[in-house]
Order: C-alpha cells, then structure tokens, then sequence
C-alpha cells in the first residue's frame, strides 16, 4: 500500500487528536526500523520508552509466541503462571511487596489514586482524602490522572475534572511542606518529570518530603511509568534517590511494547485493596506478562551498567554539537536544550533518518534500551549534521 492510501484512509476514519508525522513505519530489527517506502530510520523514541528491547527483539518474540500456543487470555478469576512471575520479578528488583496488573500508564496512576485514598479512609476516615501532585508533571489522560497532572494546558473543555488535588513546585521545599496539610493523604512525584521536559528533581528535595512524608503517614508515591524498567540505569529511578515509595506506578517498558501497567504496593499498603476495590479485565495477561518476564530476565545489573554508559557517551557526544546550550535527565532518558528551532531540528532529523522526540522545548531521546554502538553513532552522525546545517 502506498503512503498516500495509508494517508488518506487515516484522515478519513481516524479521530485525530495526534499530529503525526508523513512516515508510516512497516518493520525493525532493535533500533533500526524501516517505512513503507524501504528508508532506513535510526529510532531513539522507542515508541515513547515502550520498545525496551528495540523492534522484533528474538527472546521476546519467542516468549509471547510460546505463551501464544498455550493461551491467550482467561480471566483473573483463575491463576495463570506467568503474571506471578512477573509480581515476583518486579518486587525482588524494586524493594516493594505486592503488584496489581494494570494495562497502561494512566491506569496504574489511577490504581494508585484508589489505592491512596483507600488507605487513608480506612486509618482516618473522611476528609483525608487530598492528594499533591507537582507542577509541571504528568501523569495521564483519563478523567483522575488528567486532573492529576500539572499543567493548565490540560485542563481544558472536559469539566468537572476530579476533586482532591493540590499542586505544589517542584524542587520548592518550602512550597511543598505548606501544601502538606492535614487533609493530604499522599504525593506523587516523577522523579525526572518526563512529558513537562524531562526535568530531574534534586535529591535533596526529594529526600526531605519523603522524611516528611514519613513523619504525617502521608504516602510517598513515585510515577515510574516513564522511568521505570531500566530507563534511567537504575531498574526504577527512585532507587538512585535513597528512598523506598509506599506506592509505585509503572507501565512504558516494562511490556516492551505490549500494553501493561502496574501498581506496586510498600509495606504500609501491601493489605489496602481487598477482592471487589479494583479490578482489570485484561490485566496481568499471559501474552504481555510472558514478554515481560523476558526483559525482566535481561536487566540484570550488567545491563543497567550498560544503559548508564551509553546514556553518558550520548551526552559526552552531543554536549560538543552545535547549537547545544544544555543536556539534562538520567541514563537514557536524556532531554537537550538547543538555541535554535526544536520543531525543525526533529523535522529534519526524521528526514534524514534519526527518529527523536520531543519535550516542551527540548529534543527528547528515549532510546531502546539495547541500542547498539553502531546504532548510535550512525543516529549521532545524523544529529551533528543536522545540527550542523541550521
Ligand atoms: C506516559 C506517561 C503516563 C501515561 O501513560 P499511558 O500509558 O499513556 O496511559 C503517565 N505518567 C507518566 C510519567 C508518563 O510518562
């Protein structure tokens, strides 16, 4: 088919709430991928940190293959093997106790939500019900999670949105402590606040409200679903932060492009929802939690080791390109200040053959966990010159 049918078909049965790109992609191997027209694209998007092991990884294929043959679904009224497999792998890696499956990100911020509340109810009763969340984050698009995230821009024509969340500045002690009042029940956090620009929090900041936090019993919650699984070197990003979370959401990575989230319980919420609080007709499926276990199996601390080091030979490289005023983020989750257009510059990328993202103002790379070095020098080649060129 051509990109002019696909095109076309697309703007006359899809509701378009994205603007795309005029790419349609067909196939890849890793980090390399290939549109309809055969040209070669060096992607450092994976699909918005979900392809952890890259297109068409051979493990994981093999794995959902098999799972594939056996079933694909039955219902969480009966046990299947592999997502307490998945549970078990997740908590060893994390420190937390207990998961509930979930099938996205906004999911499992919604999980936490419920999960929040429902602790505090039950230990305080009403009115204790209020839940911080930071400037500038994000954490969804459902009704909760929208009214969640912290931007203006997002709360926009859908009225009423949730009640119960109070906003407070990021990396802003004082700001922070005053906002948690004796209403409050938890905070969330992105611990590099990912689609507001890839923004790291001070570990000096976090490390105090998480004290805090312990002090009032209010719950310390962390957004992993865009850092989570390896993104940042770490298997979740909070470990890098000295703290243990009582909640934690994660999803992107960890199905390596299947859909998934997770919720995952600390010692002080391991017992809070009981059977009939929440529930997911597709959550914890066979299919998506057999690949899971896969990249669980492979982010052994060699791997993580690994991810730091190409996170910093990316930095090490473009911090020398023109253009460049400022790299931030953790491992490869990596955001990139530039004195010229953003927009342009990722135009022009994609024309040349280098897949990136953005956010707010930066160039955002989110590359496969896997990437090669070969992989990366030809996408860095691609940036210089672009870079070079404006
Ligand atoms: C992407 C993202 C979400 C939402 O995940 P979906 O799977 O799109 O629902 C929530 N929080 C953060 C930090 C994200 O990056």
């Amino acid at each position: 088919m051509s990109f002019d049918s696909i095109q076309q078909k697309d703007q006359e049965y899809i509701m378009h709430t994205y603007g795309r790109y005029p790419v349609a992609l067909d196939h890849g191997k890793n980090a390399t991928c290939y549109d309809t027209n055969g040209k070669e694209y060096i992607d450092m998007t994976s699909g918005i940190g979900v392809n952890a092991l890259g297109f068409s990884d051979k493990g994981w294929i093999d794995a959902i293959t098999a799972q594939l043959h056996k079933l694909q679904h039955t219902s969480n009224l009966y046990y299947t093997t592999p997502c307490g497999e998945v549970a078990k792998l997740v908590c060893e890696k994390s420190g937390m106790k207990k998961m509930f499956f979930a099938n996205s990100g906004a999911e499992a911020n919604e999980g936490v939500i419920k999960a929040a509340r429902k602790y505090s109810f039950t230990k305080y009763g009403h009115g204790r019900n209020t839940i911080i969340a930071l400037e500038n984050s994000f954490h969804g698009r459902t009704m909760a999670t929208l009214s969640a995230t912290g931007q203006d821009a997002y709360h926009n024509y859908f009225f009423p949105f949730v009640n119960g969340f109070v906003f407070a500045k990021a990396n802003d002690l004082e700001d922070t402590i005053s906002k948690l009042t004796g209403d409050v029940c938890a905070i969330i956090m992105e611990m590099v606040q990912g689609e507001g620009g890839v923004l790291p929090l001070d570990k000096e900041y976090v490390k105090a409200i998480y004290d805090i936090c312990k002090e009032k019993d209010i719950l310390f919650i962390v957004d992993e679903v865009q850092t989570g699984v390896g993104r940042t070197g770490s298997f979740f990003s909070y470990q890098q932060f000295g703290i243990q979370p009582d909640l934690v959401s994660c999803a992107k990575g960890l199905g390596g492009g299947l859909p998934i989230g997770g919720v995952l319980f600390g010692e002080k919420t391991e017992n809070c929802l009981v059977a009939g609080d929440h529930g997911s007709t597709f959550g914890g499926n066979p299919v998506v939690c057999a690949g899971s276990i896969e990249i669980l199996n492979r982010l052994n601390d060699e791997f993580l080791a690994d991810v730091k080091k190409k996170g910093e030979f990316l930095r090490k490289e473009i911090s020398s390109m023109p253009h460049v005023t400022d790299i931030a983020g953790m491992g490869m989750m990596l955001g990139i200040s530039l004195d010229v257009d953003t927009k342009e510059v990722i135009q022009k990328c994609l024309d040349s053959g280098l897949m990136v993202l953005s956010a707010k103002t930066k160039v955002r790379l989110l590359p496969p966990l896997t990437i090669t070095r070969k992989e990366l020098e030809k996408g860095l080649t691609i940036l210089a010159e672009v870079l070079k060129n404006m």
